[in-house]
């Protein structure tokens, strides 16, 4: 069968009962075979897109493309892959925004989830329904490929939008609710995944459920968070609130780490108030470059509005940590707006002279990053390797972090922003497959970098990477506990150690649904089954 794949380099139909023989018999170069209605894509543009992802650190080619239309269409592909003498593998794509080929897969199928709509590439052909809103239910029901920024643009005509976001919305439904989907709102509204009412899931047996909290529990709870190992996400449901209008984003610098974390602890305690006045969105991020502060993330501080490190320090070259917080509202309470911030604000231990603030509409503070991303592609410094570090650490350790990483092996160039910012782990269903530290309260620290070939070593893959490795090992011989976000090991070992308490759950959902271990095998947590 693989062989067979291999050969036919063009467009080959699959059937339910996809069996070598069936194969073999269209003679290797025929265009198109009707034995199921299952179409294949081998177009070389398709292999060499699905090989690769936003990391750039690993490439696979699989031996052939699905660009379903429907569930149905990934269930018959799955399910001939689960029933054939010699199983494949089958991977879902949503935008190949993973780092460590997470979504890749080199002796099977790879199900492009994403690929029409505004925000994905094009294609041909049928495809999924757009989302569907429900207004009156407050949730929306979307393809497992959509994009978050077409959810947000489907529900904003509605004058409703999710409540919990990721940072760029570039990024699949499916895809971030593989991992956890986390940004400035999961303080108080939970990661994406606390976020969902119910999910359609072709497992990895081919079948297709309706699962939620009350039906196929351990289907629903296992996916969120799964890392693609139980089943393909082909619907969600996504709890929606009335849009905010506009959005006051605000930045204020602190020199001093513990004033920095106390009030950004204190800012996401408030979420166990519901009365009380509180922002909407508590992020932050560390500053150790000289010269300009510089996040590619926003243009926030634009040469309009530009920040010397060494005007807010006195030129001491140390390190600076940036409070980034906004305030949602409607344009009929725009009057009050001051003041509640100003309230607000009052709080705080910030460097009084370092407060930022602009004003925008909703939709383009959720979009911010794109901005940024348009930026760098016409610069070339988009599709460049990715050695990202995205760890949980917790409360009790953030400062150890700070003094052995931040202000210790580090340096004074990070070649990428590094967000850190706290979240309430009560928000976090625990029944979920994510791993997080045993604290109330952690860290998202997110060393996001970026390896450029300019001649200087501290920008280059191997010296990044080393890095990285270094951060881990002061970790370990700390005893900081750490976890990662957006995972990536090797060995089952290390994945056993990663989930800790939780592996014996994950091995047994891996075993009822996906019992030969053909799903997501771009993970790397088990081998696939004959
Ligand atoms: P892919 O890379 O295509 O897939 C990731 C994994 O999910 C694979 O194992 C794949 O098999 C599986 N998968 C994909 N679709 C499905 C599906 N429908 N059903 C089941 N499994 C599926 N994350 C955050 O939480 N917060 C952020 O703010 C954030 N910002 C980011 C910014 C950038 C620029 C980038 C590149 C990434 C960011 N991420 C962030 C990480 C991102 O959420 C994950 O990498 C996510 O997996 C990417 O989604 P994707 O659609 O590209 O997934």
């Amino acid at each position: 069968l693989l062989l067979t794949f291999a050969i036919c380099r063009l467009i080959v139909t699959v059937g339910l009962t996809l069996d070598p023989t069936d194969l073999l018999r269209l003679g290797g170069a025929t265009a198109a075979v009707a034995v199921g209605g299952v179409q294949l894509s081998v177009d070389q543009s398709d292999l060499e897109s699905a090989s690769m992802d936003f990391g750039m650190l690993t490439r696979a080619e699989p031996l052939a493309v699905l660009h379903p239309s429907s569930a149905a269409d990934v269930a018959r592909l799955v399910k001939a892959a689960y029933t054939s003498a010699q199983a494949f593998t089958v991977s879902a794509r949503g935008h190949g925004h993973s780092i460590n080929g997470q979504a890749q897969t080199n002796n099977g199928v790879v199900i492009q989830m994403s690929g029409s709509g505004a925000g994905g590439r094009k294609r041909v052909g049928a495809r999924p329904g757009p989302p569907r809103v429900f207004e009156k239910e407050m949730f929306v029901d979307v393809w497992g490929g959509e994009l978050w920024i077409d959810v947000l643009k489907s529900t904003l005509e509605h004058g409703l939008a999710p409540k919990s976001w990721t940072d760029y919305l570039y990024l699949s439904v499916g895809g971030t609710l593989s991992n956890a989907g986390i940004s400035g709102q999961a303080f108080n509204h939970g990661p994406q995944i606390s976020n969902v009412h119910e999910l359609d899931v072709v497992t990895g047996k081919g079948e297709i459920f309706t699962c939620s909290e009350e039906e196929n529990t351990e289907l629903f709870h296992g996916v969120l968070g799964g890392l693609g190992q139980f089943g393909i996400i082909t619907r969600a449901r996504i709890s929606l609130e009335p849009a905010p209008q506009r959005v006051r984003w605000i930045r204020v610098l602190y020199s001093n780490f513990s004033s920095f974390t106390g009030d950004q602890e204190y800012l996401i305690s408030l979420h166990g108030q519901p009365d009380a006045q509180k922002f909407d969105y508590v992020e932050g991020f560390v500053i150790v470059d000289e010269g300009l502060i510089n996040n590619w993330r926003s243009s926030f501080f634009s040469p309009r509005n530009p920040v010397k490190i060494s005007s807010i320090n006195g030129g001491n070259g140390g390190v600076l940590y940036c409070l980034e917080i906004t305030k949602n509202y409607h344009e009929s309470t725009a009057d009050t707006i001051d003041q509640e911030v100003e309230a607000l604000l009052k709080k705080l231990n910030f460097i009084q002279t370092s407060v930022f603030t602009t004003d925008l509409p909703y939709v383009d503070f959720l979009d911010r990053v794109h901005k940024a991303e348009l930026k760098l592609r016409s610069k070339g410094l988009w599709d460049v390797p990715h050695p990202w570090l995205n760890l949980f650490v917790p409360k009790s350790r953030i400062a150890d972090f700070d003094k052995g990483v931040f202000k210790g092996n580090l340096g004074n160039k990070t070649s990428g922003p590094i967000l850190i910012y706290p979240m309430n782990k009560n928000k976090w269903d625990q029944r979920s497959s994510v791993v997080t530290p045993d604290e109330d309260v952690f860290y998202l620290v997110a060393l996001l970098r970026s390896a450029l070939d300019i001649g200087e070593d501290i920008h280059s893959l191997e010296y990044l990477s080393n890095q990285n490795r270094q951060i881990l090992r002061f970790c370990d011989d700390a005893g900081i506990k750490v976890k990662h976000y957006l995972p990536h090991y090797t060995t089952q070992e290390e994945w056993m150690d990663h989930f800790g308490d939780k592996w014996g759950q994950f091995h047994q959902r891996k075993m009822e649904f996906d019992p030969r271990h053909i799903m997501a095998t771009g993970q790397r947590i088990f081998k696939v089954s004959s």
